[in-house]
């Protein structure tokens, strides 16, 4: 057998690993009863361990090797050359951290996501600070693995959003922070949209069917999915033929179930969309935390928010919900779920808001690493940028620097810069969608969205990890990624919306 297909035989062994991984995983976090849990961790990390064994295992650098001394130059832009280039750049990422350093790190982290899981609930930053200042140095450790990295947060950045560098997204960032706080100063001043519609009783099983409904008159294939319930909604692609979406049903708050539901099925039409050629490989997948994110974004915000979609789904939410909507309009629909409100917690973040507690993260996590900033000193750097950039101070550290497990599950940096990241790519990706199609904003309204879905499909979706965040963005839009659609999108809607 020749080097290539040597190759591609042991990278379809360890994407069936990485399968069985995520069902089992997919499970943990559904189904399993709690007396699962010991057994389900080892078995992971056993499955974990042969994965990465399989990867790493020199035969694959001997292979790439070869592959190359015999002349296997490919066409650029084939598929065997993307396959090269994309298995090269993992594997000289995944061999060139020490194993002890590995062990370490995970030693560490799981040492400190066991502080953390204590210091919240006791309000304890005092509790963490050692750990956080040991994470801190691991971070610096790690960035020096990584050859040519200018910043150390690059290091980490990469891993999720590969291409991208705290020097372009610092300035990105910069601006998009000077566009939202005088918006969102402006929007603070007017009068709130009435939401209460929103909290009337929701029965479950009727919350759940409308979700899917819409999630596939969106585009999200049935016969290749399913939706089940858990804590924490996510997508899991278990293998190409089986990407599924799972959500979190409140009967007090329609939203929850319903947006989240949006918002998984778009990172779950991305993993259908990946092209089924590419199975079995490694660039099975969708490209970066930040393009996946433009998907799920895209479908929850511009989509699921707008006013088109409001038309067309208030009739149909009329029926399923006769009496909880017997009073609500589309224009009522439109206003309360487009919501603004300064809040201290990322996660119950509107559209608006969301991207300053992201932009607060990364800018935090740069003065540490820079030294710019002392561990000991971060909730009161924490509660002076909540001042200044959203007028609100946390009481106190459970629900200021303390309320995300990124930090003290992880190495710092890197960790939240995708969100945004997908917030501006999925403006960039729907300008270039309706300037290709300019029904698009119409068809929305009568509830048909194959012209929408079917262009992500040919630009972005079909490429998976083909194509990097800049290529597919480049690809799918004719340029490089700028702020500009994003920055018009928010301020058209939101001083139309809220009149200032
Ligand atoms: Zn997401």
């Amino acid at each position: 057998m020749d080097a290539l297909s040597a190759l591609r035989q042991r990278l379809a062994a360890i994407a069936d690993l990485n399968g069985a991984i995520a069902t089992l995983a997919w499970d943990q976090e559904t189904y399993m009863p709690p007396g699962g849990a010991e057994a389900r961790g080892r078995q992971l990390a056993l499955l974990g361990r042969m994965a990465h064994e399989q990867f790493t295992d020199p035969q694959v650098g001997r292979w790439l090797e070869q592959i190359e001394r015999d002349g296997g130059t490919f066409a650029a832009g084939s598929l065997e050359a993307d396959l090269l280039r994309v298995v090269r750049h993992d594997y000289q990422r995944a061999t060139r951290v020490p194993a002890e350093f590995v062990a370490a790190m995970m030693e560490h982290s799981s040492a400190a996501y066991d502080r953390w899981t204590r210091a919240r609930p006791a309000n304890a930053f005092a509790m963490v600070a050692d750990s956080l200042e040991r994470t801190l140095e691991l971070s610096h450790q790690y960035a020096g693995y990584t050859p040519g990295v200018a910043h150390p947060a690059d290091a980490l950045i990469g891993e999720s959003d590969e291409g991208m560098t705290v020097a372009q997204i610092r300035p990105l960032f910069a601006e998009l922070r000077a566009g939202l706080v005088p918006l969102i100063e402006a929007i603070g001043a007017r009068p709130a949209p009435d939401t209460t519609f929103l909290t009337r009783h929701y029965p479950a099983a009727a919350q759940l069917a409308v979700g899917m409904e819409c999630a596939v008159a969106f585009g999200y294939d049935p016969q290749r999915g399913r939706q089940d319930l858990t804590h924490h909604p996510f997508a899991t692609r278990l293998n190409h033929g089986d990407v599924r979406i799972t959500t979190r049903v409140r009967e007090d708050d329609f939203s929850e179930a319903f947006f989240s539901t949006l918002h998984e099925a778009g990172h779950a039409m991305y993993e259908q969309g990946v092209a089924a050629e590419l199975e079995g490989t490694p660039l099975a997948s969708g490209t970066s935390a930040g393009v996946h994110e433009s998907q799920s974004r895209l479908w929850e915000n511009i989509v699921g928010r707008s006013r088109g979609f409001a038309e067309h789904i208030v009739p149909r939410l009329r029926t399923a919900f006769p009496q909880q909507f017997a009073d609500v309009t589309p224009d009522i629909f439109y206003r309360a779920v487009n919501r603004v409100s300064r809040s201290l917690i990322r996660t119950d973040a509107d559209e608006v808001t969301y991207n300053l507690h992201v932009i607060i993260r990364f800018d935090l996590e740069l003065e540490l690493l820079e030294g710019r900033l002392a561990v000991r000193d971060l909730p009161e750097a924490w509660r002076e940028r909540y001042r200044r950039d959203l007028g609100v101070v946390p009481p106190d550290d459970r629900d200021g620097v303390l309320q995300d497990v990124h930090w003290f599950a992880g190495l710092i940096g890197g960790a939240f810069q995708g969100y945004t990241l997908g917030n501006i790519m999925s403006a960039q990706f729907y300008r270039a969608a309706c300037a290709a199609h300019p029904d698009i904003p119409e068809a929305i309204t009568r509830g048909e969205f194959a012209t929408l879905h079917g262009w992500l499909q040919r630009m972005v979706y079909a490429h998976g990890r083909r194509l990097d965040a800049d290529a597919v963005v480049r690809h799918a839009t004719g340029g490089p990624l700028t702020i500009a659609p994003y920055l018009a999108y928010l301020d058209a809607k939101y001083r139309a919306l809220y009149q200032c």
